[in-house]
């Protein structure tokens, strides 16, 4: 479904992504974790057409995003492709990012209308199924600010998941929650990978990603150094960094 090779990011001539290459199958939950710094966020925006890379390959449904050209730098498809490409990706942040002006289901259905061209009535009754999936029927006309931390996350998992996209990408979704409020966001990502929602998820929570992960990759300073069932890499990893790292954890 996704993917990724070989590619390199340099922030001002500091190497942040430096070949990292990955594929994300159809259906899979795969969490990715490492120290601050380590490149998780620039990895997941470079996927989605928030940065752009240096070198390498992105493909999404073996559509390429970009590839290498024969000068050794990156190329990008053409706007329209890039666009419908961008389509099929879902993105939640850290801080939710709602758009602070509109109301819940104004967040929710803005996308659909307004970029993918979706009729108002079609998208609003998606918005309200959404939100009862969340558990949030009775914010449909609340204000961001008038919402709680875990409920704000789960407006903007509603966002993402309006675009019907292909995969959804989470970083640290709920790295801005008090454990409570975690929880009811972690309950919803649950329910979505029983559904079978192809999700990569950038966390450092082991114990979920060690529950509902299929794959954990360990990257660290732009590279992935090691990657395995939750088994393999929690109970057995085997290289000295993940140990070191994982022993932080313990
Ligand atoms: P954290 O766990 O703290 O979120 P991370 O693994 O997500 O860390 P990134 O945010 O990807 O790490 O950052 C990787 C490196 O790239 C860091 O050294 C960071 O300072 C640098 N970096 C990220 N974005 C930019 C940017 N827009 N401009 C310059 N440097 C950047
Ligand atoms: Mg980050």
């Amino acid at each position: 479904m996704i993917e990724v090779l070989k590619i390199y990011k340099s922030f001002g001539g500091k190497a942040v992504l430096s070949g990292i290459s990955l594929e994300v199958n159809k259906g899979e939950v795969v969490a990715v974790i490492g120290p601050s710094g380590s490149g998780k966020s620039t990895l997941l925006r470079c996927i989605n057409l928030l940065e752009k890379i240096d070198r390498g390959t992105i493909a999404v449904e073996n559509e390429i995003m970009v590839s290498t050209n024969a000068n050794g730098r990156a190329e990008y498809a053409d706007k329209k492709k890039l666009r419908d490409i961008r389509l099929k990706l879902g993105l939640v942040f850290q801080n939710f990012n709602l758009f602070p002006h509109f109301n819940v289901l104004k967040n929710i259905t803005e996308a659909p209308v307004s970029v993918a061209g979706t009729r108002k009535q079609e998208a609003l009754e998606t918005a309200l199924q959404l939100l009862e999936k969340m558990g949030l029927e009775d914010k449909a006309e609340a204000y961001p600010f008038e919402l709680s931390g875990g409920q704000s996350q789960r407006v903007a998992i509603a966002r993402a998941l309006a675009l019907n996209p292909d995969v959804l990408f989470f970083d640290e979704p709920t790295s801005a929650l008090d454990p409570e409020l975690t929880l009811e966001v972690m309950k919803v990502i649950r329910k979505l990978a029983e559904e079978h929602m192809t999700m990569v998820v950038v966390t450092h929570e082991m114990g979920f990603a060690r529950e509902v992960a299929d794959r954990v990759i360990f990257m660290d300073n732009g590279v992935i150094v090691e990657q395995g069932t939750p088994e393999e890499l929690f109970t057995n990893p085997k290289n000295e960094r993940t140990k070191m790292f994982i022993k932080g954890f313990n």
